[in-house]
């Protein structure tokens, strides 16, 4: 298998090379298609260019499916009026006919994009290729939903021996249109024509060049490097391609043009790409927009700037601008965190400078903010962050460049945020209203709040502070120190915990990125890669640890005198930023304020209830705390481990006959019963479902010999007897052996027992009027004719103890359908249950026939190489076993209308599986006590039509 994995993606890779390399050429037309939808359209040719800029465009913001998000905001901010740099995006229409065709596209694209280029020069007043006055033209891909550089981009398009003098000339300044050259000839030799390092060991071949030029020269920066080398560089990086390749570098800009058309669409298909899509479910038949766009400059000088902000701040939600920029520099030096940014506002700036111990006049040479270098530019870029967010009602994410003082948005969307910004600003925008309390609801992701939920630092415990960094994702994470993405990824497939510890991330990490506990970066600000992953993710994040000297060869971290190696254990605190030695001791989260704010917005719009898993007064208490209305599954077998009581089950288990089993199980009957008032009391005024016994008998048994020894001296039997009672139990497949209601069928005590546990309990408590209302509920039932049995031995035993305490109080019995033959005729088992509890951990099991126990040797797999699209075991296989969970609740509720049913597995808790149990009209999810809140906002979600 793991030959398999290892082999896959270097085919891929392979392959995509040589797509791309073929690419440009094979702009072969076919006819163009006549779009599917109406009669009137299939007459008129397919738009597939859609223009912006001058204050118009053909699309807007609704428009995401067919330009992307990039796309269409940007024809949205044109149409506002705001300066964006005009362009065009190529539709996802074309991606879709792109891969249908052979990576072809139709003839009329040729025509479209070349109209599209000419409004562009236009409104710019230059040339494509022009040797006077050139239009540069950026290249960027744009999905439906962002996937922040999982794609391909390429900048300054349109460079050549021709255009560089223009460029020279209209620029005024030479070195910077050299190293515009050097970047375009590097940007597309890697993208377009596939020259990037063969695997991790190798650095970029172009980098390569770079540091050898560097090193002939006796510099160490690039910013040293001087015209007549950069154009040496240009000149070396274009015999390497020659020399790679065998083909020339293009000259034409039209022919760039495509190749990087070709290369954006065929990056869809990356492994990056294909790996991203993945974790978070997005279709691959979604398909890229391409944007093109006209270039603007942030690296013509000192006036010139490039930066990203968010309306609020992205890590808790406050309601300030929160920004970062570089002064003379492209948009992909913030991206990538290889230059460390500034503070776009004073206050920022001013708190950073503080923590860091840098005197104001220090901060004001070194860090100046974007407020006091371009005031007027500042100014300009607040009012339209304003704009922005009254328009779209939600913190947006901008990326802007300041060219000559001159201020152009090239980017804005919704910006991704972590779990507690995401409540705080739902909150504070309801404050505001620019949102509606539906709407709040649906801003936060069920599954985020896991975040939320999650331990923290705890402030009390004894820490050894390494180093502090930025806080870019919140939660505290611990493990051991890895210091590359694929030894994360290996771990985490050991069931290892590892902080992925980098220089800086990039898209190649993503893996390791998903599998680690926490990212740690030397480099970068909160926009920076790993940042924004990061906190996508969810995932506890510290990035610019300055003072951190990462070794990727010798596997250390230093910082000052202090050396950590690879599996050395460290502490994350993503809060504040804090790096710990050592594995540090995490505290509960705080559920008050916005939280429960947003969570009885939710409980009013939701329509089904939310129930726990649970076992104990203790977790009871908590669930309740989390608010459950209940629980929707007691599991009983765990009482039998308890202390003392595991001897009397041996007992049990070990007797001869049925008064020898009586016997032992009145030892358990008040023990049960004391735990049956824990929880009842804990969950008082609510319904409790408790299993009877589940799981086979030899689960109670010791199984080496060794414990059987000690066993059988404690308990004053023979070995050889208990060995041979262990022999007897053994069964070659236990899950489909001897258990749930086959064990209350061939040995009816237990459940007599249990049941007159549950009910005595009951009426104790009803007694001192402690309001319970009991569940009893039957494992594993198959055929109807065991619930009738079992039903009737449980009324009978329910109704005796009822008369003996004289009390008043009722009780229901019903059945989980967890074997397939109960789901499919679930009219006839419905005709004794007074209720359906779907166990769909052994239903996926049987259903699918996939172990519990086994899967987890093959299922990653499954999942990784995508034949199955999640672990069913996680997230329900809704056609499926879900088709299963449909049709029972149809075929009940024909016989029994009304029937209460509800689900019990582990699927209670994951966001997907809780729709999807609203929508077949369950009653009731029951999850563990942490995962409630989040079943909670998935049933909200599930009820406003998610
Ligand atoms: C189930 O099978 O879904 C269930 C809840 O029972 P258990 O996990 O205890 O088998
Ligand atoms: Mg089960």
């Amino acid at each position: 298998m793991a030959r398999g994995k290892k082999s896959a993606p270097k085919a891929a890779r392979a392959k995509q090379k040589k797509v791309t390399k073929k690419t440009a050429p094979k702009r072969v037309a076919k006819k163009a298609p006549a779009r599917k939808a109406s009669a009137k359209s299939a007459a008129r040719p397919v738009k597939y260019v859609y223009s912006f800029g001058g204050g118009r465009a053909d699309g807007n913001a609704k428009q995401k499916n067919l330009l992307g998000g990039k796309g269409a905001n940007l024809a949205e901010m044109a149409s506002l009026g705001l300066p964006v740099p005009p362009g065009f995006s190529i539709s996802t229409e074309l991606c879709t006919y792109y891969y249908d065709h052979g990576r072809r596209y139709p003839e009329i694209l040729d025509n479209q994009v070349r109209r599209a280029v000419a409004k562009v020069e236009k409104i710019m007043g230059k040339k494509f290729g022009d040797a006077d006055n050139p239009l540069l033209v950026s290249v960027r891909s744009g999905a439906r939903v962002s996937m922040p550089g999982m794609m391909d981009t390429v900048l300054n398009l349109g460079m050549n021996d021709t255009t560089i003098k223009g460029l020279a000339k209209a620029s005024g300044n030479e070195r910077f249109a050299w190293d515009s050259y050097r970047r375009f000839v590097q940007m597309y030799g890697d993208v377009v024509l596939g020259m990037k390092p063969e695997d991790k060991t190798q650095s970029d071949p172009f980098e390569g060049l770079i540091e050898a030029k560097k090193e002939a020269r006796g510099i160490e920066n690039d910013l040293d490097l001087t015209t007549d080398d950069l154009r040496e560089l240009v000149a070396e990086f274009k015999s390497m391609v020659k020399k790679s390749t065998g083909k020339t570098f293009p000259e034409d800009p039209w022919e760039q043009l495509w190749g990087a058309v070709g290369a954006v669409f065929g990056s869809w298909m990356n492994d990056r790409a294909i790996t991203y899509r993945r974790l978070y479910d997005i279709p691959a038949d979604w398909g890229t927009a391409v944007n093109v766009q006209a270039m603007v400059f942030g690296n013509l000088g000192d006036d010139c700037a490039t930066g990203v902000a968010f309306t609020r701040d992205p890590g808790n939600g406050e309601k300030a601008f929160y920004g970062e920029f570089l002064i003379n520099a492209q948009g992909e030096d913030v991206v990538a965190g290889t230059r460390t940014p500034q503070k776009a506002t004073l206050v920022a700036s001013r708190i950073v400078a503080k923590a860091s111990g840098m005197t104001e006049a220090k901060r004001k040479k070194l860090a100046p903010s974007l407020e006091e270098l371009m005031p007027k530019a500042y100014r300009e870029l607040r009012k339209i962050a304003s704009t922005l967010e009254k328009h779209y009602r939600d913190m947006q994410d901008i990326e802007f460049t300041i060219e000559r003082d001159r201020l152009f948005m090239l980017q804005t969307r919704n910006g991704k945020r972590t779990a507690a910004s995401a409540l705080k600003i739902a909150c504070d925008m309801v404050k505001e209203k620019l949102i509606d309390t539906n709407t709040a609801v649906r801003r936060v992701e069920p599954a985020a709040l896991d975040a939320l939920l999650h331990p923290q630092v705890d402030p009390k415990a004894a820490k050894d502070v390494l180093a502090k960094g930025l806080p870019a994702s919140p939660g505290a994470a611990a493990g051991e120190i890895v210091f590359n993405a694929d030894d994360a990824a290996e771990a985490g497939k050991e069931g290892r915990k590892t902080i992925l510890v980098r220089v800086e991330t990039s898209p190649e990490d993503i893996h390791g990125m998903h599998a680690a506990e926490g990212i740690l970066t030397a480099r970068g600000g909160a926009t920076s890669h790993a940042a924004v992953v990061g906190r996508g993710m969810g995932k506890p994040c510290v990035v610019g640890c300055a003072a951190l000297r990462i070794d990727y060869k010798a596997e250390t971290m230093r910082v000052g005198d202090r050396v950590l190696r690879a599996g050395d254990s460290i502490t994350l605190d993503g809060a504040t930023g804090e790096i710990f030695v050592g594995l540090v001791p995490t505290v509960d989260p705080e559920l008050s304020g916005d939280f429960g704010k947003l969570m009885k917005w939710a409980d009013k719009i939701r329509t089904m209830k939310v129930r726990a898993n649970a076992d104990t007064p203790h977790d009871a208490a908590v669930a309740r705390e989390f608010g459950a209305e209940g629980i929707g599954l007691c599991r009983t077998e765990h009482m039998f481990f308890d202390g003392d009581r595991i001897d009397a089950v041996r007992e049990m288990i070990l007797a001869d006959d049925e008064s020898g089993r009586r016997k032992a199980l009145a030892k358990i009957l008040p023990m049960q019963k004391k735990d049956f008032i824990g929880i009842f009391k804990a969950m008082e005024g609510l319904p409790v479902t408790v299993r009877l016994l589940d799981p086979p008998l030899h689960e109670f048994l010791p199984h080496t010999d060794k414990e059987i020894t000690d066993l059988a001296h404690k308990i004053g039997v023979k070995p050889k007897l208990l060995r041979e009672k262990r022999d007897s139990l053994h069964e070659l497949n236990p899950m489909l052996g001897h258990r749930g209601c086959r064990l209350g069928v061939t040995f009816p005590e237990i459940y007599e027992i249990q049941v007159r546990a549950i009910m005595e309990a009951t009426c104790e408590l009803s007694r001192k009027k402690v309001k319970v209302i009991p569940e009893i509920m039957i494992p594993l039932v198959g055929v109807d004719k065991e619930l009738e049995r079992l039903r009737g031995l449980a009324i009978e035993v329910a109704e005796a103890v009822k008369k003996e305490y004289r009390a008043r109080v009722s009780y229901s019995v019903g059945t989980m359908i967890e074997v397939p033959r109960a789901a499919i005729t679930a009219d006839e088992v419905a005709e004794h249950a007074d209720f359906y509890s779907f166990g769909t951990n052994d239903l996926t099991q049987m259903t699918m026939g996939l172990s519990r126990d086994d899967a987890g040797k093959f299922l990653p797999y499954y999942v990784e190489t995508g034949i199955l699209g999640t672990d069913p075991f996680v997230s329900l296989d809704q056609t499926g076993v879900g088709f299963l969970v449909e049709h029972a609740v149809r075929k009940a509720r024909e016989v029994k209308k009304g029937l209460k049913c509800g689900i019990c597995g582990e699927h209670g808790g994951d966001p997907s599986s809780v729709i999807f149990c609203h929508k077949v009209g369950l009653d009731y999810v029951s999850c563990s006590p942490f995962r409630i809140p989040i079943a909670r906002l998935a049933a909200a979600h599930a009820a406003l039509g998610a």
